[in-house]
């Protein structure tokens, strides 16, 4: 099969929102009258971020999930994306699975794919992804303000449990493996909330590297500090001792949740708006004056935390 085959075969799908869609030099899209371009990119290398056994269906949805992802945190709705492919050769039934996946997810969120890149090389995958959001309505890392509430989306520590679980660092059992090693392999992009907290969070990120690590880029952007309460973090409750739970919540990646700001007016609203997605929404600390972010144990004293999140060069 050629490269042409290959992209005619697997990733040729009719983009009407695109003015032109895959088989130019470029791609070319219109963003509506009044709105801003969210664009960013994501890649996963094999090794790295997967091993070379990965489920390519999965691997397909968590490639484009992770991209998504960015989005709920700009509070864009997203709309095209690229992919990016180098492949140790083109090997039909795994581009087959890969794609399905792929498309499975950009169908369930209205993503056309517009262009990309085919090459021969070590098995790595990057998407581009473009959301439009409403001009100056984006949701920032720079605006948390002293006395916002902060919280968190779903449960946190999932995806590290499901990891440690397949490392045979821990053995889970039941539902509870089931739970982690999907939110592992089959992350869910939190579009929905993102787009409802546009005017009431006044700063957001998506969890990726723990959410310690992601927060803190919050408090960098914004210039604050932070106060969390280890108790309040919503982690696995069954199954896992609590304080490993706990560790994972705070400092495992791969989550995909939501972490935001919001003042304490917000509250009812977001309790609300937790009932009306069907999404768990957890107020797990404040926001402070200063820099530094303290995490509280049970008994109120403060912890010492040894691994902020994951850095691929630290
Ligand atoms: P060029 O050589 O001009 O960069 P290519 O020959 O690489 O163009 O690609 C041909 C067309 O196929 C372009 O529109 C490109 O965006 C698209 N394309 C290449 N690889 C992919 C892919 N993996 N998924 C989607 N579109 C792709
Ligand atoms: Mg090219």
């Amino acid at each position: 099969m050629s490269e042409f085959d290959l992209i005619e075969r697997y990733f040729t799908r009719p983009a009407p929102s695109a003015a032109l869609g895959v088989g130019d030099d470029a791609a070319l899209v219109a963003v509506g009258a009044g709105k801003e371009l969210a664009v960013s990119s994501d890649m996963l290398v094999c090794g790295t971020h997967f091993l070379a056994d990965a489920d390519p269906f999965l691997l397909g949805h968590k490639t484009l999930a992770v991209n998504l992802s960015d989005m709920a945190a700009m509070g864009a709705v997203p709309r095209w994306a690229t992919l990016s492919l180098a492949l140790p050769q083109a090997d039909g039934p795994w581009l087959q699975r890969f794609s399905d996946g792929f498309f499975a997810l950009a169908d369930a969120h209205g993503v056309e794919l517009v262009g990309g890149d085919t090459t021969r090389g070590p098995l790595n995958l990057c998407v581009t992804i473009m959301g439009e959001v409403p001009a100056g309505r984006a949701l920032r890392r720079d605006g948390a303000q002293p006395d916002d509430d902060i919280w968190v989306s779903g449960t946190l520590g999932r995806a590290a449990l499901g990891l440690a679980h397949l490392q045979g660092r821990l053995r889970l059992y039941d539902q509870v493996r089931e739970d982690c090693l999907q939110a592992l392999h089959q992350p869910m992009p939190r579009i929905a909330l993102g787009l409802a907290l546009r005017g009431i969070a006044r700063s957001a990120i998506d969890i990726s590297d723990g959410l310690y690590a992601d927060l803190g880029h919050i408090l960098q952007r914004s210039a604050v500090g932070a106060e969390l309460e280890i108790a309040a973090l919503p982690c696995v409750e069954t199954g896992v001792e609590a304080e490993r739970a706990q560790q994972c919540a705070l400092g495992g990646g791969d989550d995909y949740e939501l972490c935001f700001t919001a003042p304490a007016a917000a509250r009812d609203t977001l309790t609300a708006l937790a009932a009306q997605l069907d999404l768990n929404l957890t107020r797990i600390g404040k926001i402070r004056a200063g820099r530094g972010c303290v995490v509280r144990d049970a008994a109120g004293m403060e912890m010492k935390i040894e691994k902020a999140g994951y850095d691929h060069f630290a």
